[in-house]
């Protein structure tokens, strides 16, 4: 692991000093490297894994040369300049049955999607195009040499690099690696992943809620989130905003973890106290973020794993986790790309923004009549209001510099399809 750039000092809220959000992104994914270890894993297993060996194709696909539709595999030579020629048909090929047979001139052979073209055979005329009577077939001027013909190793030719290392496995790569015979995979080993939530007035599921307290929502939000992503899971519930109990879940997490997810405990009245049981235990740095939601972030070491301290606002809870955690933990899980889709759409409602801190407002990016998108704002941005973030199907994400977006005006945005 890369030793982690510190913070600048920042000490009010709008400080010219608060890390830009890029600035901040660059240093977390500087500080992380792709585990090491790896795991054989059975082709079904491996999907969402990531592949952890480039895979060659052993063999060509398809691996002979085969009829795209079905109709008569005939001679181009023997097709009519004007009018009809009569061939006749001398067999049938099979998808999976060959025929065995050669086609000479004046010959045809019936084939069906799939099966291998007969010796002699250069063109399948598709059936539609041709009139059958008895043994003989009638076809008109115009067939093209290879016309209907998937030829041998047109998808992958023997040899071929067909999947790079560091790639997420999809569903169409497990249909890919299926077609070649592959049935077992080098993969990474999972990630692993240790949360909790902090508060005194947290309660969890289940709990009756006294005056003042609330129900811990971020350790489901987190739960949702990692899962996406395909990391083990270590939830290790709500932990007060005492030192023993907090000193003692950190030094468990560390112990079992690679990174460690906390939430709560960052903001400016709070920081202090973590701040000195996180300085005993690793090197932590503090940073405030020129972003919102999601001002405060804790980044840093603890033994061996990486700790990542939220804010405990729910929806900055999300959305430091996608901008900051998910980006770095897809890099320790190996994968090679790591960037989620970001495109510009117009913006049809008008968002209050301050320049001077990178907004992610929530969003609703809709398709309009004449097929074109649009994306509209959900209202209430507060960073405790998870309804909206529950209605939004994207971020707007509004630049640094940039300040109020009047309706009409060209907006970035991250669908959820995609980063989630
Ligand atoms: P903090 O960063 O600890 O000051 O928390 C900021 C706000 O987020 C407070 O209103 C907390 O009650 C709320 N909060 C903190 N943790 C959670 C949680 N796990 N679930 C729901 N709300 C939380
Ligand atoms: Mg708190």
């Amino acid at each position: 692991m890369n030793a982690i750039t510190p913070q600048p000092s920042c000490a009010d809220p709008f400080d010219k000093e608060a890390l830009p959000v890029q600035e901040a992104l660059h240093r977390i994914l500087d500080a992380v490297e792709a585990v090491s270890g790896y795991e054989k894993l059975a082709l079904r297993s491996a999907l969402g894994r990531i592949l952890a060996q480039a895979v060659v194709s052993p063999m060509a696909v398809p691996a002979h040369t085969n009829a795209a539709v079905d109709g008569y595999a005939v001679r181009v030579a023997d097709a009519p300049l004007t009018g009809t020629v009569e061939l006749r048909v001398i067999g049938t090929a099979w998808a999976g049955s060959s025929f065995s047979g050669r086609v000479e001139a004046g010959e045809a052979v019936r084939i069906m999607t799939g099966a291998v073209v007969p010796p002699g055979a250069d063109s399948i005329v598709m059936q539609e195009h041709a009139e059958r009577d008895g043994d003989w077939v009638r076809i008109g001027p115009g067939p093209k040499s290879r016309q209907n013909i998937r030829l041998a190793g047109e998808d992958l030719a023997a040899g071929m690099a067909v999947l790079e290392e560091g790639r997420r496995l999809s569903p169409a790569d497990l249909g890919l690696l299926a077609s070649l015979g592959i049935t077992e995979l080098r993969v990474r080993r999972r990630l692993r992943v240790a949360f909790f939530s902090t508060g005194d007035e947290l309660r969890s599921l289940g709990e009756i809620l006294a005056e003042g307290e609330i129900y811990d929502s971020n350790r489901y939000t987190l739960y949702g989130m990692l899962q996406q992503l395909g990391v083990e899971l270590l939830d290790m519930g709500v932990v007060r905003d005492r030192r023993e109990d907090l000193a003692m879940a950190i030094e468990e997490a560390a112990r079992h973890a690679d990174v460690i997810i906390t939430s709560g405990g960052v903001s400016v009245g709070e920081a202090d106290f973590i701040k000195e049981i996180l300085a005993e235990l690793g090197q932590v740095n503090f940073w405030k973020i020129a972003m919102k939601p999601g001002r405060p972030l804790a980044f840093g070491r603890i033994g061996k794993s990486l700790f990542f301290g939220l804010p405990g606002n729910p929806v900055s809870v999300m959305v430091t986790y996608y901008e900051f955690v998910q980006p770095a933990l897809r890099r320790m899980m190996g994968e090679a790309v790591i960037d989620s889709p970001r495109f510009k759409v117009p913006c049809a409602t008008r968002l209050r923004k301050k320049p001077g801190r990178t907004e992610f407002q929530r969003g609703i990016l809709e398709t309009q009549a004449d097929g074109s998108l649009m994306v509209r704002g959900t209202g209430d941005q507060g960073s405790g209001i998870l309804r909206t973030m529950s209605r939004a199907n994207c971020l707007i994400v509004l630049p640094h510099d940039g300040g109020t977006i009047e309706p009409g005006t060209w907006v970035d945005v991250q669908p959820f399809h995609g980063l989630m």
